[in-house]
C-alpha cells in the first residue's frame, strides 16, 4: 500500500524509510533488548546513537571544528529567547523582518536586549526580501538575526548575506528550522544557526543548534543553567535529559540522507520539484502565487485560488486523491504545500496533476 503524499509544513511527513527502520527497532534496537525510549542517555548504547548522529550531522552539514553542534529542547519559540539570553549582552541586536517568524524573534528579544530594526519587508506583505545593500546595520550591533526560511510567508533567503562585506562585523544568527538540511550551509557567514527538528528532520521534541565556539560563555547572569550554549556544550547536550528518541529519529533521518547523496543531492532534488510546482503556477490563470521570484522558498509554496470560494472544494478533492494538509496558515489564508526532503518528486507531480484536473473540472 502506497501512502498518501503530506504536506503539512509542521511536523511534517517523514521518509518512509526512516519510520519503518523505527517501528523495525521499536521494541529492540540492536539486539539490546530495550527500546531507544527505553534507555539511560548516559548508557552506552544510547552515546553511540548519539554520537553517531552528531557525526552525521556535522558531515551532512561539513561544520567546522570550530563550531559546536548542540541538540536541545524548547523549539525555534525558546531559541527566540536563548539566542539573545547567551549573545546580545543586553546591548543592541539588529533583525531583518520577512515574515512572521522573524516578527516573533524580534519580539521576543525585547525582553532581553534592543532589538532594531535593520530591514523590513511588511511593505511588500512579505512577498519579497530587502536588499542586503539597503539594510541600516547598528554600529555595535552584538548579532544580526534573520530567518533564512519564512515558513509561512514561503519567502527563502537562496543565499546568506555576507555581513562583513557590508561593514559589519556582527555575527549572523539564522533561523533555519524549515529548511536546514535542504542545501548546503555557508558557515563563513554564519555565527549560529538553530531550528526545530519537526519540519525536515524528524519529529517535534529536538531543537538544532550549531554555533561557533568564541560566542560561548558570554550568558546574560538570568539565562537559565539549561538553556545556557557553554554549559548545553561543556556536556555533550547532556546537562539535562535530552529527547532521546527525537534524537534517534533525527539521526536515522541523517543517515537516510546520506544514502540519498548528501545535502547537495538534497538541494538538485529540491530545486527540480520548486520549478515543477512554481512553473505550473505561473502557467495558470486558476492558481496565483504571490512571492517575488527571486526569493520563493523551495520548502514551502503558499499559493492561491483566484475564486476563493472553491477553498472547500479544492481540499476535500486533494484529500480524496491522497494529498493531505494543504490549507494554508490561518494569518496568510489560501493554500500551502511544504515539500521537504521527504517529498518526493513524484508527490509534487501528484500535486501539479491534481491542479490541472481540479482547474479543468471547475472551468
Ligand atoms: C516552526 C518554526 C518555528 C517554531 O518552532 P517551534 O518548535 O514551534 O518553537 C520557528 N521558526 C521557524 C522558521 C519555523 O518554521
Amino acid at each position: 500500500m502506497t501512502r498518501p503524499y503530506n504536506f503539512s509544513a509542521g511536523p511534517a511527513a517523514m521518509p518512509e524509510a526512516v519510520l519503518r527502520t523505527a517501528a523495525a527497532e521499536m521494541l529492540d534496537w540492536h539486539g539490546s533488548g530495550m527500546g531507544v525510549m527505553e534507555m539511560s542517555h548516559r548508557g552506552k548504547e544510547f552515546i553511540s546513537i548519539y554520537e553517531q548522529a552528531e557525526a552525521d550531522l556535522r558531515e551532512l552539514l561539513a561544520v567546522p571544528a570550530n563550531f559546536k553542534i548542540l541538540f536541545m529542547q524548547g523549539g525555534g519559540l525558546a531559541e527566540n529567547a536563548i539566542v539573545p539570553l547567551n549573545l546580545s549582552s543586553a546591548g543592541t541586536v539588529d533583525f531583518v523582518l520577512t515574515g512572521s517568524w522573524s516578527q516573533k524573534s524580534a519580539k521576543e528579544a525585547q525582553r532581553y536586549c534592543s532589538p532594531q530594526v535593520a530591514a523590513s519587508a511588511q511593505d511588500s506583505g512579505f512577498t519579497s526580501l530587502p536588499d542586503p545593500a539597503t539594510w541600516q546595520l547598528s554600529s555595535g550591533a552584538r548579532y544580526l538575526h534573520l530567518c533564512s526560511n519564512e515558513t509561512i510567508h514561503g519567502v527563502e533567503f537562496h543565499t546568506l548575506p555576507d555581513l562583513q562585506a557590508l561593514g559589519s562585523d556582527a555575527p549572523l544568527v539564522i533561523d533555519f528550522s524549515s529548511h536546514v538540511l535542504s542545501r548546503p550551509v555557508d558557515w563563513n557567514r554564519v555565527g549560529l544557526a538553530f531550528g526545530g527538528a519537526q519540519k525536515n528532520v524528524g519529529p517535534a521534541g529536538v531543537t538544532l543548534v550549531v554555533v561557533r565556539e568564541d560566542l560561548l560563555g558570554h550568558a546574560l547572569p538570568a539565562c537559565p543553567s539549561a538553556f545556557d550554549y557553554k554549559t548545553v556544550a561543556d556536556n555533550g547536550s547532556m546537562y539535562n535529559t535530552p529527547p532521546t528518541y527525537a534524537i534517534y529519529m533525527a539521526g536515522l533521518t541523517f543517515q537516510w540522507l546520506k544514502a540519498q547523496g548528501g545535502v547537495a543531492e538534497m538541494e538538485r532534488r529540491n530545486i527540480a520539484k520548486a520549478e515543477l510546482l512554481y512553473g505550473y503556477l505561473d502557467a495558470s490563470s486558476f492558481y496565483v502565487n504571490k512571492v517575488a521570484k527571486h526569493c520563493r522558498s523551495r520548502m514551502n509554496v503558499p499559493f492561491f485560488l483566484r475564486d476563493e470560494s472553491r477553498n472547500d472544494a479544492f481540499l476535500a478533492g486533494a484529500k480524496a486523491r491522497g494529498l493531505l494538509q494543504l490549507k494554508g496558515h490561518k494569518s496568510v489564508g489560501g493554500m500551502r504545500a511544504s515539500i521537504y526532503n521527504a517529498m518526493p518528486l513524484e508527490g509534487v507531480q501528484a500535486l501539479v496533476d491534481y491542479l490541472r484536473d481540479f482547474e479543468k473540472e471547475q472551468a
